[in-house]
């Protein structure tokens, strides 16, 4: 079963599958593999996602995999006061997802492009040639077997160990590791053109948010630093404490439950080696503010396909060629990153009732348009004092 490729990539969500696409368009035969027997299940995700975003990265807004299209967000404080936020990451509105039919979809592109798919397939390690990565040792229900690539991509998601096999720093401290917890509740009642994003102690240090999914249905969840955490109960106790508070939410059933970690971290220091790229959550790309890793993963997967394929067009897959895609997303999402997560260090240590001042005083002074720079002014001029905990992000 040993082959050879010119881009092997590891992982097929939405990291993966666009790097198999693009790679496959630049040229280079390439190979996708996935660990699990279907791609896109189990779903671990809120399946929120900016309509920019898709426009961004190409991809078509299809009700193939679209459940619902929300209006604009709802920022709510510990106290209930909110303001409401229209722009989505430079567009407005959002759309929550199928998840499981939106990574089938890009999986498909991604073999209509010539990519060939392998599911049940995991790399168990890293091939290496004089300290260059030249492809993975694989294995196929307990068949194991090597597949030779001139470029690596590792896309496999938070628990990524491509990366520290490639030797990558993509160590986490606890701190910067959220616990999630998600219900999909049926029979529930509220207002489906919005994102809820509830912030304060109900959910310390992340925040709870309601994704509809449709008239009566919603993805409920809630992400908590590991390092606020007692015990991994403590995830359920807090969600279900939101639910039961939440009139409309608690005549609900739940039909799914999902748990998972994201990184609230800053990104890989490097996310390239020779012969290796990272994308996607394996290169900590997730917005450590909102959670939010899709768009960033769709991203630097097609940047990481682009550059794969024109490392073997020009035969030279070194780090230094291959840096190119390290430019590339860091110019693109790198200071926003750093931005967002310094306004999470600062939402770390802002109690509630400091939560309450910002998030009235934004509601009251109904601003045209949120962002958080017009957030910033409201807050220095109506309650200087709550911006105590965000002086590194008004030093930057
Ligand atoms: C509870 C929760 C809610 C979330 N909500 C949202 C949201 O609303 N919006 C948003 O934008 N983001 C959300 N995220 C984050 C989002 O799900 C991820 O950022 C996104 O899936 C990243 O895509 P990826 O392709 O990098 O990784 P993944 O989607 O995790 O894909 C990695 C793939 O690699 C495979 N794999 C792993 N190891 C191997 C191996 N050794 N060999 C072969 N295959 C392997 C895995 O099976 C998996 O299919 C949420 C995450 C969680 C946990």
């Amino acid at each position: 079963m040993d082959e050879e490729v010119d881009v092997l990539v590891i992982g097929a969500g939405p990291a993966g599958s666009e790097a198999a696409r693009s790679a496959a368009e630049g040229g280079a035969s390439t190979l996708l593999i996935e660990k699990r027997a279907e791609i896109g299940t189990p779903v671990r995700c809120g399946e929120g996602v900016g309509k920019r975003w898709l426009v961004e990265t190409g991809i078509p807004a299809s009700r193939d995999f679209i459940a619902h299209e929300i209006r604009a967000s709802r920022i709510v404080s510990p106290d209930g006061s909110s303001f409401v936020v229209e722009d989505h990451g430079g567009g407005k509105g959002g759309f929550i997802l199928e998840r499981d039919r939106f990574d089938r979809f890009l999986a498909k592109r991604a073999a209509s492009a010539g990519a060939r798919i392998r599911v049940r397939t995991s790399a168990i390690g890293l091939l290496r040639e004089g300290g260059r990565v030249t492809g993975a040792r694989c294995e196929h229900m307990g068949e194991t077997f090597d597949v030779r690539a001139r470029v690596v991509i590792g896309a496999d998601g938070f628990e990524s160990q491509v990366g520290r096999w490639g030797g990558l720093t993509t160590h986490l401290r606890a701190r910067d590791v959220a616990s999630c917890l998600q219900y999909t509740l049926v029979g529930i009642e509220g207002e489906p053109e919005y994102a809820e994003f509830h912030l304060g102690s109900m959910a310390p240090g992340g925040y709870l948010w309601v994704f509809w999914k449709g008239e009566d249905t919603a993805n409920v969840g809630l992400g908590v630093p590991v390092s606020k955490l007692r015990d991994r109960a403590d995830t359920k106790r807090y969600l279900d404490a939101f639910i039961a508070r939440s009139p409309g939410l608690a005549r609900g059933e739940i039909v799914e439950e999902v748990a998972g970690g994201v990184s609230m971290s800053l990104p890989v220091e490097r996310s390239v080696g020779d012969g290796l790229l990272l994308s996607g959550d394996a290169a900590r790309l997730i917005d450590p503010l909102t959670g939010a890793g899709i768009f960033n993963a769709l991203l630097s997967g097609s940047y990481a396909g682009e550059v794969a394929a024109a490392a073997v067009r020009e035969g030279n897959p070194s780090s230094g060629f291959l840096n190119r895609y390290d430019r590339m997303w860091r110019g693109r999402i790198e200071e926003e990153l750093a931005r967002h997560y310094l306004i999470k260090e600062g939402l770390q240590r802002t109690d509630d009732e400091s939560l309450n001042r910002i998030i009235r005083a934004v509601a009251d002074a109904k601003p045209a348009q949120v962002t958080a720079k017009v957030i910033l002014g409201i807050v220095k001029e109506r309650c200087p004092e709550a911006l105590r905990p965000f002086a590194r992000l008004l030093e930057s």
